[in-house]
């Protein structure tokens, strides 16, 4: 039984986690693609959203490419060569290595450390942005003192605690590989997140902030850096008068239409997050008196982009939940919940909420990976997970839909 569902009306059309949200100007510069036959991987669209997005993120240059991911293999690629060398053909540039990486986040953040060879170590989460724990970070040194690589993202567009990370990292001479994929538009003590790192990334995939319906950026301010992923990202031609090739390439440069789209969407990143921000304090306002708090964030030093409301329910309010490793079960109980019963009632009004996204360690694929928490036995990641949920936070989502959502999770509290 959903108790949530009691009485509260259904979405006659359903209502999305974060789906695009266009605004016209997307389909003029598409169009522009196709009638000057730019439809390829070069074109205005392309410089175009490269200079916008650099002088949004405060950057020099922003190569654009296939996907967030391909930006971060590259990230993570150009980090390695620097610190140990070019591999040999068909080997990884982080073979034998150790990466530290958030572990409570999207598995794109860390899979390219595999790509290349080498093995994430995932630090915990601490909790006061639900991101990589600067303290758990300096215990990973202690641990495993020749690692000099971290990556490390911000979660649902809340800032990470990024100069204690950046401290960290410099005490033990570790570059940085920044994914702000889900935080573009975030600021950081007045910067934008997106410049923080020796390699930063954004993603313009359908469900952030701003989409080219796929897409993302390489970010960084030398210039070097900014060639070396564009020559690789168009599978590393050399100066020839034929295909020349001294070094692995890739496919992972962004199309001219697809860039459209991204050139059309940046104007309104303010806009999406002022949205965003209000679907937050709705929340906030209209959960108060549950035993539950939303996504915490660092109110003095930073300012997300809210790009996911999240909720984290009280321990002591929690019903009991299990999960194995594909299927849950729940026993509902008066004046408590758990992230399944909320979500199956969001559900079953025609909405779509999604769990905390499931940490690093506790995946099949990384599991025999080292964890290193804050203190001995502690895993603020599985508790996150275990007690939280993303909420329906889409930018059309009017103030009467999320009244509805708002009492069908009261409901789930009765
Ligand atoms: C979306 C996302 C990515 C990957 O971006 P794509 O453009 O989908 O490849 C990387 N990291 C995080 C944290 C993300 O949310």
């Amino acid at each position: 039984m959903i108790r949530g569902k009691l009485d509260v009306k259904p979405f006659e059309r359903k209502l999305y986690l974060s789906s695009p949200t266009m605004h016209g100007d997307e389909l003029r510069y598409m169009t522009e693609a196709f009638e000057t036959n730019w439809m390829s991987t070069v074109g205005k669209n392309i410089d175009e959203a490269e200079a916008a997005a650099a002088q949004l993120v405060g950057v020099r240059y922003a190569v654009a490419l296939g996907c967030g991911t391909a930006a971060l293999h590259l990230a993570v690629k150009l980090a390695g060569e620097r610190l140990y060398g070019r591999a040999e053909t068909g080997r990884g540039v982080l073979e034998g290595r150790k990466a530290f990486c958030s572990d409570m986040t999207f598995d794109a953040t860390v899979n390219p450390v595999a790509y290349e060879g080498g093995e994430a170590v995932f630090i915990d989460t601490e909790r006061e942005t639900w991101n990589m724990d600067p303290n758990a970070l300096e215990r990973a040194f202690a641990q495993y003192p020749d690692v000099r690589l971290v990556v490390a993202a911000h979660l649902y567009g809340t800032p990470a605690k990024v100069d204690e990370l950046r401290a960290v990292c410099d005490a033990h001479d570790a570059l940085l590989v920044e994914d702000a994929a889900e935080s573009f538009g975030a600021t950081y003590r007045g910067r934008q997140t997106g410049s923080f790192g020796d390699y930063s990334v954004i993603s313009f995939n359908g469900n952030k902030i701003i989409t080219g319906s796929a897409g993302g950026m390489f970010l960084t301010d030398s210039a070097t850096d900014a060639d070396k992923v564009r020559k690789w990202s168009t599978q590393s031609r050399e100066n020839a008068p034929w295909y020349q090739h001294a070094e692995m390439g890739y496919n992972y440069r962004m199309s001219n239409v697809v860039a459209g789209v991204v050139r059309g969407q940046l104007p309104y990143l303010d806009e999406h997050i002022a949205q965003k921000r209000a679907i937050y304090l709705r929340y906030r306002d209209g959960l108060q008196g549950l035993p539950v708090m939303m996504n915490p964030y660092d109110a003095e030093n930073s300012v997300p982009n809210f790009w996911l409301s999240c909720l984290l329910i009280d321990d002591d309010a929690m019903c009991a939940m299990t999960r194995t490793d594909t299927a849950y079960s729940y026993t509902p109980e008066a004046g408590k919940s758990c992230p399944h019963e909320i979500l199956d009632a969001i559900q079953s009004i025609n909405a779509e909420g999604r769990p905390i996204w499931k940490p690093m360690h506790l995946q099949p694929i990384y599991r025999g990976h080292a964890f290193v928490a804050a203190a001995d036995g502690a895993d603020v990641g599985a508790d996150i997970f275990r007690r939280g949920l993303c909420l329906p936070s889409d930018n059309k989502m009017t103030a009467e839909q999320q009244a509805r959502i708002i009492e069908t999770i009261r409901r789930c509290f009765d």
